[in-house]
């Protein structure tokens, strides 16, 4: 998957909350918490300087970096996957990658 942290949905008002938010996933995704859900074993030494450098960039990225355009992420069609609960992108779950219901 490849993004750029521009095209996230943040907002001014909350975006330092937001973004602590963020960091404070990728950190326990580094602690590997979760990782049980994920039905696969991740490649540890392939995901981790990925997490890395995420978090650094995460936390280089200011609010004067905020772009209006959001093509990956659509605020207005937030919905949980029914098997994890958590946030859906726009291609579906990120965890067991379940498409959008259409
Ligand atoms: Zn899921």
């Amino acid at each position: 998957m490849g993004f750029d942290i521009a095209e996230m949905p943040w907002h001014v008002a909350t975006f330092a909350e937001d973004r602590n938010f963020l960091i404070r996933s990728i950190t326990a995704a580094e602690s590997k918490i979760g990782w049980e859900k994920l039905g696969y074993e991740p490649k540890e030494d392939w995901l981790m300087p990925c997490l890395m450098r995420l978090r650094m960039l995460v936390s280089v990225f200011g609010s004067h970096d905020i772009r209006a355009i959001h093509s990956t992420f659509s605020e207005s069609a937030l919905s949980r996957c029914e098997t994890h609960g958590i946030i859906m992108h726009a291609d579906g779950c990120p965890v067991c990658n379940r498409s959008m219901p259409s």
